[in-house]
């Protein structure tokens, strides 16, 4: 639990239940210095700045979360899904964006680009388009009405519908990327050594996304041999957008050259299309180089000070998420 938060971790039902920002209800963080701060449950606090909250994505830089209580949620008696094939990557983007800003609330919203349908569903290709999976909490009141009117609202906005197997499926086989990311990243290296799989995850508002998902998977695909793209967490006012890629070199050390020109250039194409470089993996080191252009100078040198005051010997994760003076 102390890394789901530290690194603000979002799960597969985030368009239902939040991010783990919203669950977090009390924390006992220990400091640098041994001391030990305890931040009680409440729902909400006009008590000062909410410093739950600067323990999000703090990636173990400003403390330890050694407890912390999450506010629980009850379970759904089980998922109505569907499923819609639309024209393209952004006509599917501007569909989830009418169906979360009209107020419906599925607990599971993913739009997947062609290529990562095709990954999923090798029939789904060629052809272009996206597909969108819903899935609905199908305890909730009038579930079926309020499925025929996401199935009428996305008729209007030029999507068919593919009924419910092929969300079905995915979300049974929703981790098996992991599985093949281990084998591929592990010792095993399925796919032989010169091979490097990542994800970029970004977020936007919703006028930028059309720009960011052109800008950012045209960045990789200069260095690597597959992107695929899905639109993961949606907002009203936006959403974030995860990219995998793989790159392939003779060796190890020439597919590392591509990686990181592959992550230099798909960071700086995200912040000129105005989106922010993370939306749920974090910063770590590798994100380090792009924190100045994400943040500006004034901020970082705020977090920079933050980090001085909780933690003035540096022993936290030293050189993670704040860039060094
Ligand atoms: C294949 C794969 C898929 C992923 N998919 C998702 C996804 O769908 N959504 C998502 O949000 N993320 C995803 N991630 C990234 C994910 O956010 C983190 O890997 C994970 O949530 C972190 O939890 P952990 O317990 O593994 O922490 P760790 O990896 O152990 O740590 C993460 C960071 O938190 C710090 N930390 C750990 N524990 C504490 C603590 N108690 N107090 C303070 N700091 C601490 C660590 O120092 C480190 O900086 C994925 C990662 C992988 C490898």
């Amino acid at each position: 639990m102390g890394g789901w938060i530290a690194s603000a971790s979002v799960g597969y039902a985030s368009a239902g239940y939040g991010a783990i920002e919203d669950m977090v209800l009390g924390m006992t963080v220990v400091l640098a210095g041994g001391e030990v701060v305890r931040l009680k449950s409440v729902p909400r606090s006009a008590a000062g700045p909410d410093l739950r909250q600067l323990m999000v994505g703090s990636e173990g830089t400003l403390g330890i979360i050694a407890e912390a209580t999450l506010a629980a949620t009850r379970v759904p008696k089980g998922y109505l899904w569907d499923t819609f094939r639309s024209h393209s990557f952004d006509s599917g983007a501007a569909l989830v964006r009418e169906i979360v800003q009209r107020g419906f609330r599925p607990l599971v919203v993913r739009l997947l680009d062609e290529a990562d349908a095709s990954s999923v569903f090798s029939a789904f290709g060629p052809g272009g388009g996206a597909m969108l999976i819903l899935g609905l909490d199908e305890g909730a009141p009038a579930v079926e009405a309020v499925r025929f009117e996401l199935r009428q609202l996305a008729r209007e906005l030029g999507a068919r519908n593919l009924g419910p197997e092929l969300a079905q499926f995915w979300w049974d086989h929703r981790t098996d990327a992991v599985a093949w990311y281990d084998d591929v990243m592990g010792p095993e290296r399925i796919l032989g050594t010169g091979t490097i799989a990542d994800t970029v995850d970004v977020a936007a508002v919703w006028r930028r996304i059309p720009r960011l998902y052109e800008l950012v998977r045209g960045a990789l695909l200069e260095h690597a041999e597959t992107v695929t793209c899905r639109l993961v967490s949606p907002y009203s006012s936006g959403a974030g957008l995860t990219f995998s890629f793989v790159v392939r070199g003779s060796d190890d050390k020439d597919a590392e050259q591509s990686y990181r020109h592959a992550w230099q250039e798909a960071g700086g194409a995200c912040l000129s299309a105005g989106g922010t470089i993370t939306h749920q993996q974090g910063v770590g080191l590798l994100k380090v180089p792009f924190m100045t252009a994400e943040m500006g100078e004034e901020a970082v040198a705020a977090l920079r000070a933050i980090k001085g005051a909780l933690d003035p010997s540096n022993v936290l994760n030293p050189g993670k998420l704040i860039p060094p003076l």
